[in-house]
């Protein structure tokens, strides 16, 4: 017995989702809206054809298309990915060489920093000012500084909520030619400053597409990147060649060819979200020295709380059976049906005394 994994991976611990039965999940920003039913019918009898015992496309062209038209891009730029994690893992592994330098901004989301250190690159973090945003110029210093390779930041930004303007994100890309830049647009269905329309016109950049959040897939595991033909056709020599499943090409199919359908959940989900946060303004207002609540781009609210109050507040939700995320000395609440969010509030007025 004396085979010992290496170094950087023997002391990691597997991702721990938030276990255990809570009847109100606001914890990982999945819609609460489920697909409608005849739509998972139309996903189900496809499925139900699909010749389950050959391999899947590996390009995923039927997704790829449905994808491609839905936002109005050219199918060429646009791959698929088992979940925008697979792809994450893949730019940060594939495109990186070890002890290259990768710029990150934090607060931002963890997977980008934790696959870079996997990949034995480099990390430099620029923090984000009081606002929670970042300005291109700080910005496109670190990474000429660095020599960076690799830039990857959400917009709008997962856990904070808040969003840089597409003028910035495109100073960014210009002010950064010898680096990539991956722009993950998870939330930006709750916001309209996408670049995801420039990737063509430029060498360097890159916009990385969830189906886990405005699109209500979150268990059917399906992303995209929307690149230049060049990019997307190294991220489709490096990527695993079945890496998405034929039901989940069939499902996210069925799914992205109702833009009627998911243009009306995007619309319910951003009206819930914004009476959560006008109840949490509220309540601010009332109570200033206990919170303060900032307006965000995306499908959560965001409850910054002072001395470790927001750490209590979060025990105290999960004993009520409502689960939300603490990051800290702040909460990120995913919105939630208007029953889920009335009990959320109810159960935080009653908790902050
Ligand atoms: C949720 C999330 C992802 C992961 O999406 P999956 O497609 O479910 O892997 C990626 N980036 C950000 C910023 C997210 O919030």
């Amino acid at each position: 017995m004396s085979y010992k994994p290496n170094q950087k991976v023997s002391e990691l611990k597997p991702y721990d989702a938030i276990k255990g039965d809570y009847a109100i999940r606001l914890d990982a920003n999945e819609s609460f809206i489920e697909i409608p039913e005849d739509t998972k019918k139309e996903m189900v009898d496809t499925i139900a054809e699909l010749a389950l015992n050959r391999y899947p496309d590996p390009r995923a062209k039927s997704a790829c298309d449905a994808f491609a038209s839905y936002y109005g891009v050219d199918p060429d730029c646009v791959t698929a990915y088992n979940g925008s994690d697979e792809l994450l893992f893949l730019i940060n592994t594939c495109l990186l060489m070890k002890g290259e330098n990768a710029v990150f901004v934090s607060p931002d989301f963890s997977m980008y920093r934790f696959y870079a250190e996997l990949a034995e690159a480099q990390v430099t973090v620029v923090e984000k000012n009081s606002d929670g945003l970042f300005c291109a110029d700080d910005i496109i210093k670190a990474v000429n500084e660095t020599g960076a390779r690799l830039l990857i930041f959400s917009n709008p930004c997962n856990p904070i909520g808040t969003g840089i303007k597409r003028e910035e994100v495109i100073k960014i890309v210009e002010g950064c030619a010898d680096c990539l830049v991956a722009v993950d647009e998870a939330y930006m269905e709750f916001w309209d400053q996408s670049v995801m329309d420039k990737v063509c016109d430029y060498d360097n950049l890159m916009v990385l597409k969830t189906c886990s959040k405005a699109f209500r897939m979150a268990g059917i595991r399906c992303g995209f990147c929307v690149a230049n033909k060049k990019l997307s056709d190294i991220l489709l020599a490096v990527k695993s060649p079945y890496n998405v499943n034929s039901m989940t090409q069939a499902a996210a199919t069925a799914i992205l060819s109702h833009p009627e359908q998911l243009d009306a959940a995007i619309e319910h989900i951003k009206k819930s979200c914004r009476d959560l946060t006008e109840e949490l303004l509220d309540l601010a207002r009332q109570f200033p020295e206990k919170m303060t609540v900032r307006k965000t781009c995306t499908n959560f609210a965001y409850i910054e709380m002072p001395d470790g109050t927001a750490q209590r507040m979060y025990k105290a939700l999960k004993r009520e059976g409502i689960i939300v995320r603490c990051f800290g000395s702040f909460l990120r609440v995913t919105a939630g049906s208007p029953e889920e969010n009335a009990e959320f509030i109810r159960a935080f007025e009653n908790n902050l005394f």
